[in-house]
């Protein structure tokens, strides 16, 4: 067997212990003569699953026990109607961030079910940077406060957190969740699509305090309501078996490899790699984005023009290194480094990388 490198943006790189486990057990689960694709949402089986994916996220990610960890359908974009819906209503005001593609597609949806007040916007700057989060501060009478950890797009990522008081702060760590530790009890609500650090998509991961959960209106309808899910853990309708169940086989490998702080090593040592690799290229390889707010998940960076950077990416793609194109809103390269890519995945590009600018 031999397996390409990684670095799409998501559905993105996971173990290949966790897919030769799923291959494993595929066809008969755990000697119970049937696939876990096959079995009931409501058997015993599954329900060890399910509660132990909830409960190594608790563990890992130290979440409060006044917090409810669901799964729902959707994707994360879901979760940009969900929030408006439920917290916001007609005539109120949220507070959102604006810091690249996915954080303005939040407020968009938001805006169209209550008033969205700008706190924070990157465009003067085209998203290259951010601001120190703990200078940013709620409006009046602001219903929660959203912002998007890491913006999957333009490679950036908030490096520490505003204290909003009483007003919830609501996060989207889609694609930095579990990549460094996080104070869960200054959120209101995180939520992540799953596939890029998590598991394989089709399972969001919403990390909800038990306020918040009281304040969801009758008035929804049960899907929307994250009361339906709170009060049934995740199980008021069929959940998403697969993605759960290879999440849970994620988490147990990330405990025994040292949980969220062997995790972090792992990462910073990748950024460190590839981020030197840019910085020492003698301006061959740039970073657009700001030193400072530089994502350790999304390695953006250009070429000295767009020849050489289509060029570039093709002779990585022989190279089987997959996932190089930056998306296409943007241009340029990116290099996706989560949580499963390897050292080995990055040195590889690194080497890659100065050998194509000595050719080049
Ligand atoms: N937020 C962020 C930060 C993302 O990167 C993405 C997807 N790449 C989304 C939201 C949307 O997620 P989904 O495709 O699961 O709806």
């Amino acid at each position: 067997m031999s397996r390409a490198t990684n670095f799409f943006a998501g559905p993105s790189v996971l173990p290949v212990e966790v897919f030769q486990q799923i291959a494993e057990e595929m066809v008969d689960y755990k000697g119970t003569g049937l696939s876990l694709m096959e079995t009931s949402h409501r058997s015993k089986t599954y329900d060890e699953v399910h509660n132990g994916a909830v409960e190594m996220m608790k563990e890992i990610f130290s979440i409060p026990d006044n917090y409810k960890v669901l799964f729902l359908g959707g994707g994360a974009t879901l979760q940009f109607s969900m929030i408006p819906l439920n917290f916001l209503g007609e005539g109120s005001t949220a507070d959102y961030t604006l810091t690249g593609t996915w954080s303005k597609k939040a407020a968009a949806d938001a805006a169209k079910v209550g008033k969205v007040n700008v706190v924070f916007d990157g465009k003067e700057k085209n998203y290259t940077t951010l601001a120190d989060a703990s200078t940013l501060k709620p409006g009046e009478g602001s219903k929660y406060f959203h912002m998007t950890s890491n913006e999957t797009i333009g490679g950036i990522q908030w490096k520490n957190w505003p204290d909003t008081g009483n007003v919830p702060l609501i996060c989207d760590m889609s694609s930095d969740i579990l990549s460094r530790p996080v104070p869960v009890e200054k959120f209101g609500m995180i939520y992540a699509g799953a596939q890029k650090n998590l598991g394989p998509s089709g399972a969001t991961i919403v990390i909800i305090r038990d306020d918040l959960v009281e304040k969801c209106p009758d008035s929804l309808t049960a899907y929307l309501n994250y009361k339906t899910h709170a009060d049934s853990n995740s199980l008021y309708n069929t959940p998403p078996v697969f993605p759960i169940y290879a999440i849970n086989l994620v988490l147990k490998r990330m405990k025994e490899n040292g949980g969220l702080e062997g995790m972090v090593a792992h990462n910073k040592k990748k950024a460190e790699l590839l981020y030197s690799a840019i910085d020492n290229s003698n301006g061959y390889y740039r970073s657009p984005v700001d030193e400072a707010y530089r994502s350790n998940m999304n390695v953006v960076f250009r070429l000295p023009n767009e020849d050489l950077e289509k060029k570039f990416i093709e002779e990585a793609t022989a190279e089987r290194m997959y996932g190089l194109k930056g998306h296409r809103s943007v241009g340029g390269c990116r290099a996706s480094i989560y949580n499963s890519m390897t050292i080995e995945g990055v040195e590889k590009l690194t080497s890659f990388m100065k050998d194509f600018a000595s050719k080049n």
